[in-house]
């Protein structure tokens, strides 16, 4: 009798501790079921936007890399397009820009991926033009919200007022079927952001911004 009791209080304990230990679990980890993919823009023989000695596919990759540490720590899985200075295209091939988008494309797409994030950097002739911009291609149904939701959250976190974009014909965004977006994180030409982006401090803070936007579009 007694050990029958003991037996069920056991099992009570046991349930409590399980139940926690889930709870606990999705409160800390709350990205742990998601396989995130990031694509940091341009590499190799590509530098992206450049100013001076500054180039644009530095930048992205460490942005990158703090987004993967900060996104892991969530719990989430993550992968990226490339995790140093090369490009992926085919050997000798002529068009090597479209054959570095079409492998970057593939391999996501060969992925279980439940969402891509592209980081690049903005450019215009103007440097008065500064801010986080967000942009999608309407190729999956998700992107357009995707894109809405993490303009909105970037927008009150870094104090910007960009509005999210639709891009067309960009082949890169065109070939990949997984949902997701294109994150321009600011502008190489604006004086404040580039000061900006090439900051540890801010890099971090860019990561835990997308971070949070990600677990909170999760969340709903
Ligand atoms: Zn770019």
């Amino acid at each position: 009798m007694l050990s029958k009791k003991i037996y069920v209080l056991f099992l009570l304990i046991l349930i409590v501790c399980s139940f926690s230990f889930f709870t606990i679990n999705a409160k800390h980890k709350p990205l742990s079921n998601k396989i995130i993919f990031l694509d940091p823009g341009h590499g190799g023989l590509d530098p992206g936007s450049t100013y001076k000695n500054i180039y644009e596919k530095d930048i992205n990759l460490k942005i990158c890399f703090e987004l993967k540490k900060q996104l892991e720590k969530k719990g989430a899985k993550v992968f990226m397009t490339r995790y140093g200075d090369y490009d992926l295209s085919s050997n000798n091939v002529r068009a090597r820009k479209r054959s570095d988008l079409t492998n970057r494309a593939k391999i996501i797409n060969k992925s279980d991926a439940d969402m891509y994030i592209s980081i690049h950097l903005n450019a215009t002739q103007s440097s008065t033009w500064k801010g986080i911009q967000v942009f999608y291609d309407d190729v999956n149904q998700e992107n357009k919200n995707i894109a809405k939701h993490f303009q909105k959250e970037l927008n009150s976190y870094l104090k910007t007022n960009r509005s999210y974009s639709e891009i067309k014909g960009m082949l890169f965004n065109r070939q990949v079927k997984v949902p997701g977006i294109l994150i321009e994180v600011g502008f190489l030409s604006n004086p404040n952001d580039r000061y900006l982006l090439r900051q540890d401090s801010y890099q971090i803070k860019l990561a835990t911004n997308i971070t949070k936007s990600l677990i909170n579009y999760y969340n709903g």
